[in-house]
């Protein structure tokens, strides 16, 4: 007996059509679409079936061969968003990932900018006793693996260590990480040479995965690190992705065709380079980024020693003045603060500011003073408002640049974290595809679902196949917008309806459902060990 609903529902409902003693050959069917599939190819109408968790046919599909079915009239389905420039280690303790699902992500990559898991089998592992929403996939980072094995030395390794580092990289690929990632900015990365990285991504090489970097340098000196990256990626053998590409020093503002004809030209050579990008003109990340490399090395209780000693606090004054100088920034409003444990209302406020309110003073000097304190007691999470907007949208029209947050697993209301985390995906669909038209709606979908596919591995994924995981996003492409900001960053996009992952909705109108469908996301170095042992 067919239970064809005849009542008027809200817009986001699935309705119940088939009764279960009838069998059906679809567990769900997506009607009246506008499909955007993800290749970057115009929207075309279709209905979807869903069997499995996957995608198991497009065309003309009446609701009665499906237990469900979902009217898409007037919306666009995609493919579920792939974010793969994310840091979220601590997802088991938030597993519904509710800010990636409202924004339409379905796949994350984590282990970014150099901090991963020592032990991917471990992470990954723990989905089986953790369900989560969304699929999760890692790479195994450089500055995990230096620390366990030479801590936070400021040296080269020896030869022995360098052998302990690869073997660590060697397990995690085998173990199912997608690549090396490195965060050279950040102790003890920074004090790797380019022999070091060459050496562990030849290792990720051989398993089959890609190089992803947060590179030395994304100020002054980034065509020197561009280069560095690239030539990472042709001594090793193996794809590089340059994480969340920018250009941060305000005196290279508008250099972006320079450098973007860096990774052109690496591609013209036959390199696979390409970038992530999240759609916003400041960045986030910790206020220690901003103290000199020699001060934190050995690490922080290493830091407050030397910071006790003459002399130390003058030169820290000194060399920060210059660089602060060198950045083209007149001091430091610039940069805000996200997060302060020991003094929450320091948050949301310019350390400019915060420095003005302690001490009465607004000389760099004493702001760099202020930096030094904040340090010492523990440090903070900052934003940093350093890009331009005419380079963040030459950045985004590039063929080869993805959309990634950069984001953690977000809880409501804690801390002013960067906006990106609840609202990039539909920041670039509402305000630079739709209000701006910088690039199409099919364009964006791609940089958000096959590019990223293609270029991690990610090889049932990306696209709105037949075969394909049933991934999928279901949106308003007149009402889709971000709503987080900087001010006010604990808010949820619009204009989102459904979000599906593996085939079950995770996502129903306002409210996220039970379900926890998430697969852990196994790279080539897995896949290939297990066919041989097949
Ligand atoms: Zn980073």
């Amino acid at each position: 007996m067919l239970l064809v609903c005849v009542l008027t529902l809200p817009a986001a409902i699935v309705h119940p059509v088939s009764s279960a003693s009838q069998p059906t050959p679809y567990d769900l069917v997506i009607r009246n679409a506008r499909v955007i599939d993800g290749s970057g190819k115009p929207a075309f109408k279709a209905d979807i079936a869903i069997k499995d968790g996957r995608i198991a046919r497009l065309g003309k599909i009446k609701a009665s061969e499906a237990r469900q079915a979902i009217d898409a009239q007037g919306q666009i389905v995609a493919p579920g968003f792939i974010d793969v420039h994310t840091h979220v280690e601590s997802i088991y303790s938030l597993p519904a990932a509710e800010n990636f699902i409202r924004m339409g992500v379905t796949s994350l990559i984590t282990g970014n900018c150099g901090t991963s898991t020592t032990d991917v089998a471990q992470f990954l592992g723990r989905l089986k006793e953790i369900p989560i929403t969304v699929n999760l996939g890692t790479l195994i980072a450089h500055g995990s693996v230096r620390r366990k094995v030479m801590g936070l030395d400021d040296r080269a390794p020896t030869p022995d260590e360098l052998k302990q580092m690869e073997a660590v990289v060697e397990q995690g690929m085998k173990d199912g990480a997608v690549g090396l990632s490195t965060g050279l900015i950040y102790v003890p990365g920074i004090y790797a040479k380019t022999d070091e990285i060459v050496a562990l991504a030849k290792v990720a090489a051989h398993y089959g995965g890609l190089y992803a970097t947060h590179m030395r340098n994304e100020g002054e000196f980034v065509a020197d690190a561009i280069k560095e990256s690239i030539q990472i990626g042709e001594q090793a053998g193996l794809p590089v992705e340059i994480s969340h590409f920018k250009i941060s020093n305000r005196k290279l503002w508008g250099q972006s065709p320079m450098t973007i004809g860096l990774v052109q030209a690496a591609r013209t050579r036959g390199l696979r380079v390409t970038v992530d990008q999240y759609a916003y003109t400041a960045s986030s990340t910790s206020l220690d980024s901003r103290l000199p490399a020699w001060l934190r090395a050995g690490g922080f209780e290493a830091a407050k020693k030397r910071l006790a000693e003459p002399g130390t606090r003058e030169r820290v004054v000194a060399e920060m003045t210059e660089g602060l100088s060198r950045s083209g920034f007149k001091d430091y409003d610039y940069a805000v603060v996200a997060s302060y444990e020991p003094d929450q209302s320091f948050n949301g406020k310019s350390i400019a500011r915060i420095t003005k309110e302690v001490t009465g003073k607004t000389d760099v000097q004493s702001q760099i003073e202020q930096i030094v304190k904040m340090y010492e007691a523990g440090g903070a999470g900052m934003i940093y408002h350093g890009m331009d907007e005419n380079d963040v949208q030459r950045i985004m029209k590039e063929p080869f640049t993805m959309i990634a947050s950069d984001s953690g697993v977000r809880q409501a209301d804690e801390s002013v974290p960067h906006p990106r985390g609840y609202g990039n995906n539909a920041r670039v669909l509402g305000h630079y595809v739709r209000e701006l038209k910088l690039i199409s709606l099919e364009d964006a979908v791609r940089k958000m679902t096959s590019l990223p596919a293609q270029t991690f591995g990610l090889s049932d994924r990306g696209f709105v196949r037949e075969g394909f995981a049933a991934d999928l996003v279901i949106f308003d492409k007149n009402k889709i917008i971000d709503r987080a900001t900087y001010d006010n960053p604990h808010q949820f996009p619009a204009g989102f309806s459904y979000v599906l992952v593996n085939g079950e909705v995770v996502l129903l109108g306002d409210q996220l459902t039970a379900a926890r469908p998430g697969v852990a996301l196994l790279g080539h170095g897995y896949q290939s060990l297990k066919n041989a042992t097949q």
